[in-house]
């Protein structure tokens, strides 16, 4: 879709971070890091959200997820577990209209049950940070 900004980070139009790609699945470092290696997953095909998926592309995506998740579970040694999350329509914070689902490794220090605090930390990373994030992610996918 021509004017969505993640077909255009799938397409390398814009960058993006990226974690993992195969011929349906993309996924990416969240430029906000909400916390320390948040990724997104997402479908390459351009789908609204959950609402849009077929039963096939809910198979296709979400088999892909465990594997990733183990990445960003094993990137870096401090991360305790993960959340799962995938907000669809605007009333549940949906704002980038190509379904994605957030995987939000957790750390001891940010423990605070299901009240994740959601707060853009873009500028707590310097670019050779997130580059060193992304390429962490990489390596323990390859593991
Ligand atoms: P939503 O609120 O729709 O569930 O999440 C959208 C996510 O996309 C947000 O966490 C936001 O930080 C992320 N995002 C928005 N624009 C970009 C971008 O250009 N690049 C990357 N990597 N992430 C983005
Ligand atoms: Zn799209």
């Amino acid at each position: 879709m021509s004017d969505c900004i993640f077909c255009k980070i799938i397409d390398g139009e814009i960058p993006g971070r990226k974690i993992y790609e195969d011929e349906d699945v993309f996924a990416f470092l969240d430029i906000s890091q909400v916390t320390k290696g948040h990724t997104l997953v997402i479908s390459k095909e351009h789908v609204r959200n959950i609402f849009d998926y077929s039963d096939e592309l809910a198979a296709t995506v979400f088999s892909k997820i465990p594997k990733i998740a183990r990445a960003v579970k094993t990137f870096d040694p401090e991360v305790k577990g993960l959340n799962l999350l995938m907000n669809n329509e605007p009333i549940a914070s949906q704002s980038v209209f190509h379904g994605h689902v957030h995987l939000l490794p957790r750390y001891s220090e940010h423990n605070d049950g299901f009240g994740l605090k959601w707060e853009e930390h873009s500028s707590d990373y310097s670019d050779q940070e997130l580059d060193d994030i992304q390429q962490a992610v990489i390596k323990a996918l390859d593991n």
